[in-house]
């Protein structure tokens, strides 16, 4: 839709409820096109209407995309009774617009979650018709080995007797609590050896056992699927972290709890 009204539009970004600013309008703190306006109904284009609020030039936008790389500790709702929400950690300005999680991390989980209010976008993400893959990389307790990657490949039975669809497991490093890493690459070595930092509960590290550093792509996106992958074949998710949702990847200069809009070229790999 073209056109909004102007007490919608200023109640979107935030600067106050519908009958704040009915009187800020009364009391002619807006022009629209260079007018002082009166009338808080009036339909505005905002790609065409220059709205100015005392004195100051309205930008005005009403979707909103963002790319948060969640950290432990918060939960993937809008709100909570008792925990921080993801939204929490964003502006004001932006959590104004009613944005929501695309699609749950659990609490313990960290990495990459699309944050938005378009519920289109989110569908299409979502839809288990679509098969949008997330890839996710772990810390296991245990040696993950061929067979895992083999079963994985094939489909495993979760506790509930449902059977996934062909996930991609590759390993991509190994230790053993207490013993230095080693990995085909340094990076996956380095990942692996700053993960077991990042291990809520610490008590799960056994000393002497097999740790390993994965990567999992998955289809779909069942309760704790991942955690539920690895239980399946016997294994323990210590950590877990979203590296990739579809054509989004985790922005490395993000840390935990950081946050950005998705760039145009973002916006447009999703359309
Ligand atoms: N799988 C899980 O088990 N947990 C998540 O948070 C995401 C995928």
């Amino acid at each position: 839709k073209a056109t909004i009204r102007l007490d919608k539009m200023l109640g979107n970004l935030g600067y106050g409820t519908r009958s704040v600013i009915k009187q800020l309008i009364k009391q002619g703190a807006v022009t629209v096109n260079g007018k002082p306006v009166k009338d808080h109904g009036l339909q505005i284009n905002p790609n065409q209407d220059e709205v100015v609020l005392d004195g100051e030039t309205i930008q005005y936008r009403d979707t909103v995309y963002v790319l948060l790389h969640k950290p432990a500790g918060v939960v993937s709702a809008t709100e909570d009774s008792r925990d921080r929400t993801v939204i929490d950690l964003l502006d004001l300005d932006l959590a104004v617009l009613s944005p929501f999680p695309v699609g749950r991390l659990d609490k313990d989980t960290e990495g990459l979650l699309l944050i938005t209010n378009d519920g289109k976008l989110s569908h299409e993400l979502l839809s288990p018709r679509k098969h949008v893959p997330k890839t996710y990389r772990a810390l296991v307790a245990g040696a993950v080995n061929d067979e895992d990657v083999a079963a994985f490949r094939q489909g495993v039975t979760l506790d509930d007797g449902y059977v996934t669809m062909p996930a991609q497991l590759e390993i991509l490093a190994k230790s053993s609590v207490g013993s230095a890493a080693t990995g085909d690459e340094e990076q996956s070595a380095e990942e692996l050896t700053a993960a077991i930092k990042l291990v809520p509960n610490q008590a799960d590290l056994v000393s002497g056992e097999s740790l390993s550093w994965i990567e999992l792509t998955i289809h779909e996106g069942k309760f704790h699927q991942v955690k539920r992958m690895f239980e399946a074949v016997g294994k323990k998710v210590l950590y877990l972290r979203r590296v990739s949702m579809g054509p989004l990847r985790l922005d490395p200069s993000l840390a935990p709890g950081e946050w950005r809009e998705l760039t145009d070229v973002e916006l447009d790999s999703l359309r």
